[in-house]
């Protein structure tokens, strides 16, 4: 069997408070990514959900090493990226892009779009200055941009067409993964549709590999083969699209898909709606994270924290409805 291109094991990022009292004796940290496991497939996308403050933009960034895990292994095909030296990870950037949900701050403002677009080939290949050229006029024709504007700056674009100069900067190195955080999320609502649909021609014609993060849940169903639900630094449920819509198993995956605007009556759910905030990740509640909000919670809930497991054919969730308890660590 093919062996996944991305493979993420107990991935941690705690972020200590500086100046925080310790408590009982304890420093304080925000745990914003608390030793998750993922992994996606060659040519396939794994949406990775949830509200904002979840931690999915850190996982995100960790798994990159863009900014340093406190615990965990991150391995791109073949290659444990908590192994390399700092040279050696420069290297395999080449290999590994990100498209962030911000296109005007992303983009710098006093490059053209050559030039931004051509930076990483400069950075990271071979090519000749002619080559570059070349290579930037055909990936701009890729992403729609019309090669007429080669010597515009971002300000010169539109919200939809900046994040066209952002796709097609990660897109110059010929990455095997890209990490696309909320890359729609800025834009308006009538352009959203068309560089979702770019993005997904651009993995058929390119066979690229994407983790999508995106608090929103009608775009991870347009766009994902697997989806994973973030709660509090910790994926609740993980699972193929199919199994996940069609039967959502953890109370807040339910949650969030209800929410969902539906057209359709006979598809329609009924709203369930979640109490409170999310609580703060410095210091999470004990047992389940969710069970201050789950409308099921039960007394075991408040002590034992569930475990992610298998619940149907590849389908995981971590919660006590499904394992009674039996899961607990201890
Ligand atoms: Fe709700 Fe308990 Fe399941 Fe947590 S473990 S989601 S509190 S039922």
């Amino acid at each position: 069997m093919e062996q996944p291109l991305l493979r993420v094991e107990g991935l941690k990022k705690w972020f200590s408070i500086e100046g925080e009292k310790l408590v009982g004796g304890k420093k304080q940290f925000v745990k914003a990514v608390d030793a998750i496991d993922l992994s996606i497939n060659r040519g396939e996308t794994l949406g990775l959900v949830g509200e904002s403050g979840c931690g999915k933009s850190t996982a995100g960034r960790t798994l990159l090493r863009l900014i340093e895990a406190t615990e965990g292994k991150v391995v791109l095909d073949g290659i444990d990226l908590y192994n390399l030296s700092a040279r050696q990870l420069k290297k395999m950037r080449k290999d590994m892009q990100i498209v962030f949900q911000d296109p005007y701050a992303s983009l710098n403002p006093r490059l053209k779009v050559r030039q931004i677009i051509e930076e990483p080939m400069t950075i990271h290949t071979n090519l000749t200055k002619k080559e570059r050229l070349e290579k930037v006029k055909q990936i701009m024709s890729d992403v729609g941009l019309n090669v007429m504007y080669l010597d515009r700056y971002p300000h010169e674009f539109s919200g939809g067409q900046r994040q066209r100069i952002g796709i097609a900067r990660a897109l110059a190195v010929e990455p095997k993964l890209i990490i696309m955080d909320e890359p729609v999320s800025a834009l308006d609502v009538s352009v959203q549709a068309q560089v979702l649909n770019l993005i997904q021609d651009l993995q058929k014609k390119y066979n690229l590999t994407y983790l999508f993060i995106t608090h929103n849940l009608s775009v991870v169903k347009h766009i994902s083969d697997q989806i994973a639900v973030m709660y509090l630094g910790k994926i609740v449920e993980y699972g193929d699209k199919k199994s996940f819509f069609d039967k959502p198993l953890h109370p807040y995956s339910q949650a969030l898909i209800s929410a969902i605007p539906e057209t359709n009556r006979a598809l329609r759910r009924e709203r369930i709606l979640l109490k409170g905030d999310i609580p703060s990740p410095i210091n999470p509640p004990e047992g389940c994270r969710f069970h201050t909000r789950c409308p099921f919670a039960m007394d075991i809930c408040k002590s034992q924290e569930p475990q992610l497991e298998q619940i149907e054919d590849g389908h995981y969730a971590a919660c006590h409805l499904y394992t009674g308890g039996m899961n607990s660590n201890e």
